[in-house]
């Protein structure tokens, strides 16, 4: 967000902002809450890597915590620096990217526990571990079918005739990852299950991690002992299926301001490049929201906002800043100078913006930006980060 000097009121700096971003902490909880209860006994991490997919580690990750969670996982050792200080002692950070060469120790000096996810980054910590003279935690990544980070078929036969490869580090656990949990009929989740069954069948008996939001929907098989789930947490459920209801509860609304109004008659074009021309007289809004804001550009002619149950579909090319909507459906002067139009909402999800983009509720999130105000709220009490 945009700093702003303190001598700013909370309506000021609302009002100094294109649009409002409202984050619900009890609903950060509920969803925590309904992943642990479905996976018990397993545990749930929680998956806060990217400012918490947009959303604001520093003020989501105490809400899981505050509903039992005590194990989060970023992707890089900077953010998980970053994100320390506003956890207590009792919660563990992991760094899912493990480690560049260099910056192990400090990594152990911040008691955060890196992913090894290979070779390398396995001697580089072992080498930590003998030049202080004590053992250091870490979990071990075992790649079981994705080819992106993890032991390879190869690199676990190493270590596996060469156990002494793992002296000085204290494996927490095992870790994998599947490539297509979200796609519950997929046999690759299957396939993935079974390659990570074998390898832990040739390790000492350790806990396991393996589960995203996506496995958290499978079969309890797929549990072991912590999941780590992400997206679910952050209101994005698993797709319809015949046998349970979603118990996910959305997070965030998002609603941006008009900035002008205007009558244009037939035939005038709208936007950059004139990609719109008006059939026939219109009544066009200009709002404060644009790309730079997480509004892609590729919903340009294509997408909408709501005012109340009015849909305004979106015309004109998307600019950095602002984006045109027809409104000549709502009566005259509906929308004024200051009025908020629903972007993300009950009348339009997450899920139907990212599929208009041709892209998943991931991509929309962690572009939001800082440019919004944001509201975090909880239930009937609302304070807001300055
Ligand atoms: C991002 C990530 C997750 C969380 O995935 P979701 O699909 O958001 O639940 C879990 N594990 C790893 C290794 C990840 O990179």
């Amino acid at each position: 967000m945009v700093e702003m000097s303190l001598h700013f009121s909370q309506t000021e700096r609302d009002l100094a902002a294109g649009g409002v971003l409202t984050i619900d902490l009890a609903a950060l909880r509920h969803n925590y809450s309904v992943i642990t209860q479905r996976i018990a006994p397993t545990r749930a991490a929680a998956v806060v890597k990217a400012n918490a997919y947009g959303l604001g580690a520093s003020r989501v990750a105490p809400a899981f915590y505050e509903a039992g969670c005590r194990d989060f996982f970023v992707a890089h050792l900077g953010e998980a620096i970053a994100l320390k200080p506003h956890l207590n002692p009792d919660a563990t950070i992991y760094v899912l990217n493990g480690l560049q060469p260099g910056s192990e120790a400090a990594c152990a000096r911040e008691n955060l526990l890196p992913v090894l996810n290979s070779l390398e980054q396995i001697e580089n910590w072992a080498r930590l571990a003998r030049t202080i003279g004590s053992k250091l935690p870490a979990l071990l990544q075992i790649d079981t079918g994705m080819a992106r980070l993890g032991l390879s078929a190869k690199e676990l036969d190493r270590i596996i005739d060469e156990p002494s490869l793992l002296d000085g580090i204290d494996i927490k656990f095992v870790i994998s990852h599947l490539a297509s949990g979200d796609e519950p009929e997929n046999p690759a989740n299957a396939a993935q299950l079974a390659t990570l069954t074998a390898a832990l069948a040739r390790l000492p008996k350790l806990p396991v991690a393996f589960s995203n939001s996506g496995g958290c929907f499978l079969e309890k098989t797929y549990y072991f002992d912590l999941a780590r789930p992400g997206v679910a947490l952050y209101g994005v459920g698993p797709a319809p299926r015949h046998d349970f209801e979603n118990p996910i509860r959305p997070v965030l609304t998002l609603s941006a301001r008009v900035i002008q109004v205007r009558d244009v008659d037939e035939g005038a074009a709208i936007g950059y490049g004139g990609t719109f021309i008006a059939p026939r007289p219109m009544r066009i809004a200009t709002i404060a929201v644009g790309y730079a804001d997480g509004w892609f550009r590729s919903l340009s002619n294509k997408g909408c906002a709501f005012f109340g149950d009015t849909r305004l579909p979106v015309v004109g090319r998307v600019s950095m800043d602002s984006i045109t909507l027809d409104v000549t459906a709502l009566p005259e002067d509906t929308l004024k100078l200051g009025s908020l139009v629903e972007l993300i909402g009950p009348h339009q999800r997450l899920e139907d913006v990212a599929r208009d983009c041709d892209t998943i509720p991931y991509e929309i999130l962690t572009a939001l930006g800082d440019r919004y105000a944001r509201i975090y709220v909880d239930r009937s009490t609302a304070d807001r980060q300055s």
